[in-house]
């Protein structure tokens, strides 16, 4: 299980939350008191915990629940608002912006380093990306072994020579051999016989390698010592991200990853387990919604969510309406149409905008739309808020990432810059009927 008895108590909290007849100081005072004990179990630091609790407290006090939400529900996205601002709030990518792009990899022995080299190729793969690995750990001649049995499978160019001890050698040896991949991981050792030394080895790999991105890999089970161990890191290296590692069914999980949040490291994958598909993008959001156990929850926060949009703030639809319109957007209307019914119906109720619908789109089927979601799988996150990006060689990337043919990326896009085009269009409408008040 993932971090421990954290999710559990957590979602042990919220059901009980839930089944509360009323909601009073009390019973927020009850609640938040359970969210600490299961904090501080998993190693949240205790001022960390502190100010969450004061803020849960304040604001579920004196904070109006918009109209039509239930006191209760407002307390229960209260406490998942603040447990995802614990963990930093927004999801950080690596965005691969050029070619080839050099990410040096560094880590104390046993943090899982290696294993999470391997797990990154594999997801760089599925994204399309053409990854090669060269390995510069002369202290520990095993580890160059290690990457070639771990990425067997997975057909990637591993270049090393456990005879050389030379790292610097190794890693210029290895960049030139590696040039025609698109991404290139330098793995580099986790110890040395002094630390000086191995600082000073970093220093000049660096140099020599002069990375795009430089990922440290952390074990999660240090609990919130994970802080300094990433404070330290970010000093010592410019361009640094985070991998927290062993995050299932570590106790102290929590305390890593609120402290390497705290002094604003960006998390960027977390790692789940020992096998290559235990690895997953670190996203805040999804993982409290999973933490909570959010299955029942996310249905009182989305009656919640669609009542502050009847108030008026609909982001995304506002969004959509002034033209700037992302794939990532159009996710979304996807998800929300078909909550609300068959496309075209729902288009019909608009007057005038039904027929400037693409002929097609009321034919979004479920099929299409698991489809497309492959497809937007295998995209980075420029490409979902920036599709005009995509030109062939992305198209390509794409295409092969996903298992799918070039075509079908180009269904896509064209069905997105139809959509586009029609939203804009009748976004300068003045809509009536129910799908206009709502929008109003
Ligand atoms: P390195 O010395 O930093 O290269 O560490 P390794 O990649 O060899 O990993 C050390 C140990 O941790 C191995 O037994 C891995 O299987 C294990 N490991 C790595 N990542 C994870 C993870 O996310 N979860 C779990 N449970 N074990 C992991």
């Amino acid at each position: 299980i993932m971090l421990g008895n954290l999710g559990k108590n957590l979602t042990k909290t919220m059901k009980k939350l839930a089944g509360m007849a009323i909601i009073d100081e009390e019973v927020v005072k009850e609640v938040i008191k359970d969210i600490q004990r299961a904090l501080i179990q998993s190693d949240v630091n205790i001022k960390l915990v502190l100010n969450l609790s004061k803020t849960i407290e304040d604001r579920s006090l004196n904070e109006e629940p918009p109209k039509g939400v239930t006191p209760k529900e407002h307390v229960v996205r209260i406490v998942y608002e603040e447990l995802v601002n614990l963990l930093g709030s927004s999801a950080q990518e690596v965005e691969i912006d050029k070619r080839p792009y050099k990410i040096l990899f560094m880590g104390l022995q046993g943090s899982g380093k290696t294993t999470s080299i391997g797990k990154l190729t594999k997801y760089l793969q599925k994204k399309g990306f053409n990854p090669a690995i060269v390995s510069t750990d002369t202290w520990r001649p095993a580890a160059y072994e290690q990457l070639l049995q771990l990425t067997e499978p997975m057909n990637v160019p591993v270049y090393g020579d456990h005879e050389n001890k030379d790292a610097l050698d190794l890693a210029r040896t290895g960049l030139k051999a590696a040039k025609k991949n698109d991404v290139i991981i330098v793995d580099t050792a986790g110890r040395h016989k002094e630390e000086s030394d191995l600082l000073a080895e970093m220093e000049s790999l660096s140099t020599i390698v002069d990375p795009d991105e430089v990922i440290m890999v952390i074990d999660g089970t240090i609990g919130q010592q994970a802080g300094e161990q990433a404070l330290a890191f970010n000093n010592a290296t410019k361009i640094g991200s985070i991998i927290i590692t062993k995050l299932d069914g570590s106790a102290k999980g929590g305390g890593a990853l609120s402290a390497v949040a705290e002094i604003g490291a960006p998390i960027k994958f977390i790692g789940t387990g020992e096998r290559v598909e235990d690895f997953e993008a670190f996203d805040p959001d999804r993982f409290i919604s999973r933490l909570l156990g959010m299955g029942d929850i996310r249905t009182l926060l989305e009656r919640a969510e669609e009542i502050a949009e009847e108030e008026g703030d609909m982001g995304s639809v506002d969004a959509m309406l002034s033209g700037k319109f992302t794939l990532k957007d159009m996710y979304s209307q996807f998800e929300m149409m078909n909550k609300m019914g068959p496309m075209q119906q729902v288009m019909n109720m608009i007057p005038g905008a039904g027929g400037k619908l693409p002929k097609n789109a009321s034919q979004v089927t479920e099929e299409k739309l698991s489809k497309y979601k492959i497809l937007m799988d295998s995209m980075t996150d420029q490409e979902l808020e920036h599709p005009e990006v995509i030109k062939q060689s992305r198209v390509k990337r794409i295409a092969r990432g996903s298992g799918m043919k070039n075509e079908d990326v180009k269904e896509l896009l064209k069905y997105y810059n139809v959509t586009k085009k029609a939203m804009k269009g009748f976004g300068k409408r003045k809509m009536g009927g129910p799908l206009g008040q709502m929008m109003k």
